[in-house]
């Protein structure tokens, strides 16, 4: 095997399934050629992370995890050209460039997504982190943030302006560009329309923001947690309904008789998605985008999709993260997209107390700064 250059690390990384995380001191390899190493400045701790880490997909272990990181630009390999040492990058997902939804600028509908990010490879099947003569494995998403240091390679990553903190600016690359993309992009609605979002995470509140600056009148948050609803309304919502007080179809349809044009559905739960089918409007469009485990089966009512209602999966935001991750940069400069307001910042070896806040529900947004 050839010994390729590396540089020391530090890392947060899982050993075993559901396990704590542990920093640890590793060697990352130096950029191959279409490759870029970034400083960390911020990483955002993202529901998948978790996921992950528990094996709901198969991610090989030990691995370090981290998805949603930003940075400066440390190196680049010899043919790169999009960003030069220096630059300050989002790192986001990988697709590979070249399959058909790819080719129709769908790259979250990728056929290689799986591979490009959960892999926890290089396309070529090499890895990048060691420990000694430990492989540990790395290139989750492309980037396996959670570290001082990310492998990234041009691709997956999106130049942002020196004008704003940097390391807020991780987020946009997972969890806050799937919120807003899924309204700003996939349901795109028009001024005056009505959404319902159903969920206030991160993801949701995201939404929240979106469908404001998109122009809807009737904004409805729908979440148990009294703090979020309060938040959620303070970052546009027009109402807020508590699940546990009441149905909450029927609390959507006091506010519009009618049903709403647009629900999103954000908490991967099977009732609620049944929720946000039935609290649309005829046409009306629920976007999925809450992440369930592999076989999770949902009733819908044949009849309320029969009449001109639909129901689509929405990844990423249906976002190109090169196209749509400066907007939302330029949207939080000009004060209508203060996403800023989702995020706790906590150091990466406090890793273990943020996942613990993001598991209680404590803190929407945790972002490590190494
Ligand atoms: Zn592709
Ligand atoms: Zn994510």
């Amino acid at each position: 095997m050839p010994s390729e250059a590396s540089i020391g690390v530090k890392a947060a990384v899982i050993r075993e399934k559901s396990g704590e995380f542990h920093i640890e001191d590793l060697c990352l390899e130096t950029p191959r050629r279409d490759e870029v190493l970034v400083r960390i400045a911020g990483v955002g701790v993202c529901h998948t992370d978790l996921v992950c880490r528990d094996q709901y997909f198969p991610v090989p272990l030990p691995c370090v995890f981290g998805h949603e990181g930003s940075g400066i630009v440390e190196s680049v390999g010899e043919s790169v050209t999009k960003v030069k040492p220096g630059d300050r990058v989002v790192l986001s997902y990988l697709s590979c460039g070249e399959c058909e939804p790819c080719l129709e600028h769908s790259p979250g509908y990728c056929h290689e997504l799986y591979g490009c990010n959960f892999a926890a490879t290089r396309r070529d099947a090499s890895t990048t982190l060691r420990k000694g003569s430990e492989v540990i494995h790395g290139n989750f998403f492309n980037q396996s943030s959670f570290a001082t240091h990310a492998l990234a390679t041009e691709k997956n990553t999106v130049k942002v302006p020196d004008d704003v903190p940097l390391d807020l600016l991780g987020p946009l690359g997972c969890g806050v560009q799937t919120g807003a993309g899924a309204v700003m992009n996939s349901l795109n609605p028009r001024p005056g329309m009505s959404i319902a979002i159903f969920g206030c995470g991160s993801v949701g509140l995201a939404a929240v923001m979106a469908a404001k600056v998109a122009g809807c009148s009737q904004i409805i948050a729908v979440d148990p947690n009294a703090s979020r609803l309060e938040l959620a309304r303070e970052l546009g919502a027009t109402h807020a309904i508590d699940p546990t007080q009441g149905d909450p179809i029927e609390g959507i349809h006091q506010i519009r008789p009618t049903g709403v044009h647009y629900t999103l559905e954000c908490t991967g739960i099977p009732e609620v998605l049944r929720q946000a089918v039935d609290s649309l409007t005829l046409t009306g469009v629920c976007g999925l985008i809450g992440v369930s485990p592999v076989g999770t089966e949902c009733a819908i009512d044949m009849n309320s999709i029969m009449f001109g209602r639909s129901l689509r999966g929405i990844i990423e935001g249906d976002s190109v993260p090169d196209v749509f991750i400066p907007r939302l940069v330029e949207l939080y400069k000009q004060g209508r997209f203060p996403f800023d307001k989702l995020i706790t910042f906590y150091k990466l070896e406090d890793i273990n107390k943020a996942v613990e806040h993001t598991e209680q529900g404590k803190v929407i947004k945790a972002v490590l700064r190494p």
